[in-house]
């Protein structure tokens, strides 16, 4: 297993519309052991292929890491079949845009279409933080930032803190 470099905003890599997996054959199952040892590392709950710069529709998620014990999570290829009309707000960060929380207003239960880790069609209905990070997961999958669900007044504050961050770093 490889640890990745996950690209930070604004990369415009991260814009990137992701494609269908065709096959969840043996690379990409080392995609996704890849992008778990990535995601842990960064001590992430979830991770998107295009954070890594692979425009394919795959995605890992750990929310309940216990005393050590991991608990991931795959979906290939997921779509949300159905989402409530009820919303709830999560406070979100992102590997992407670091050090930067903010309250993001989403459907507060969802229904899920997948593939797992062998390729087989799956079904999830989630509520809480499952359903809040997949909605999270699956903007990646199309380009979006939880910064772009933010008032422009937010989201610009936000992206100067960014740059900010980004070029002390640089700097040392
Ligand atoms: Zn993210």
């Amino acid at each position: 297993m490889t640890i990745r470099p996950i690209l930070v905003a604004p990369d415009p890599r991260l814009k990137a519309v992701a494609k269908d997996v065709a096959k969840v054959d043996g690379e990409i199952r080392t995609l996704i052991d890849d992008m778990l040892e990535t995601m842990y590392d960064a001590d992430g709950i979830g991770l998107a292929a295009v954070q890594i710069g692979i425009a394919q529709r795959v995605i890992v998620m750990d929310i309940d890491q216990k005393d050590g014990k991991n608990n991931p999570r795959v979906f290939v290829n997921p779509k949300i079949v159905w989402a409530s009309e009820a919303l709830a707000t999560f406070e979100e960060g992102c590997l992407s845009v670091p050090e930067i929380w903010e309250d993001v207003e989403r459907p507060a239960r969802i229904r899920a279409e997948y593939l797992g880790r062998d390729g087989k069609q799956q079904t999830l209905e989630a509520d809480g933080l499952l359903a809040d990070c997949l909605q999270h997961e699956m903007d990646h999958l199309n380009g979006i930032l939880f910064i772009d669900h933010l008032s422009r007044l937010k989201r610009s504050i936000a992206l100067r803190k960014l740059a900010k961050a980004k070029r002390l770093k640089e700097t040392g």
